[in-house]
């Protein structure tokens, strides 16, 4: 018998659709290797993720699988479960109960900057805001491999307890929130610093000189941040679903 998904559940769902083709939309998705999750509600060790096989952009709401910390797909699918992706997504969600969102790509910008010692630099205004609150994790081969536990331990171990943003070196980027909204903003983002971190060190091989903002203003910055919340993320969210809603609203299916 098909299961009768809760209306808490069913709105988690949307926005976790919506979610996929927002990441679609502003090109950040990669085919079938990348992934997000969203906790579902009234539970403590089941998730959301895509079904391995489906394009960001054709992903709906009913569409997703809902899995639980074994592994196991607990709803009736013609798709499989990506073990990668339930490797990374069970470790950030199962180590930080306070975030119910994760949230991986593998775009250009971002494999670059993952492939560079210093990671995230100080450049610009945007770039600041990840000033001490990016958190790094060394490559160990990938994600996919059987059992994966050290590699969900060593996730968790540099994550930490409040870090939200993760570049994984020469690998990707990962963002987590406690809201669906919260980690595609950061990853919206951290994108962009790492698109833009990548032209300006172009232009610095080309001969310009890099001008890095100074260690005391990012300090300044960081403590200013500290009170910033997930507020603009979330108010963000229902303008991005009218975006969504007028190029396709199907996601809400
Ligand atoms: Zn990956």
């Amino acid at each position: 018998m098909e299961r009768r998904i809760p209306a808490k559940e069913m709105k988690v769902r949307t926005d976790l659709a919506a979610c996929y083709r927002l990441i679609e939309h502003y090109g950040m998705s990669d085919l079938l290797a990348s992934h997000i999750s969203a906790r579902v509600p009234g539970t403590n060790d089941e998730f959301l993720l895509n079904p391995y096989g489906m394009c960001f952009d054709e992903i709906t709401a009913s569409d997703l699988l809902r899995v639980n910390y074994d592994g196991e797909v607990l709803d009736e699918t013609n798709y499989s479960l990506s073990t990668a992706a339930f490797n990374i997504h069970s470790a950030v969600l199962k180590g930080r109960p306070d975030l119910t969102c994760a949230l991986h790509t593998h775009t250009v910008a971002g494999m670059a900057v993952s492939a560079i010692e210093e990671g995230i630099l100080p450049l610009n205004q945007l770039a600041i805001a990840f000033y001490k609150r990016v958190a790094y994790h060394d490559y160990e081969g990938p994600a996919s491999r059987e059992g994966g536990v050290d590699e969900c331990a060593a996730l968790q171990r540099d994550l930490g307890p409040e870090k939200k943003c993760m570049v994984l070196h020469n690998h990707g980027l990962l963002t987590a929130g406690e809201t669906i909204a919260e980690a595609f903003g950061l990853m919206r983002r951290l994108e962009k610093t790492c698109e833009t971190q990548m032209y300006t060190m172009a232009m610095n091989a080309g001969g310009g000189t890099m001008r890095k903002v100074s260690y005391e203003t990012c300090e300044e910055y960081y403590k200013i941040q500290g009170q910033r919340g997930r507020g603009r993320h979330d108010a963000a969210w229902p303008a991005l679903l009218r975006k969504l809603d007028k190029i396709d609203p199907s996601y809400k299916h």
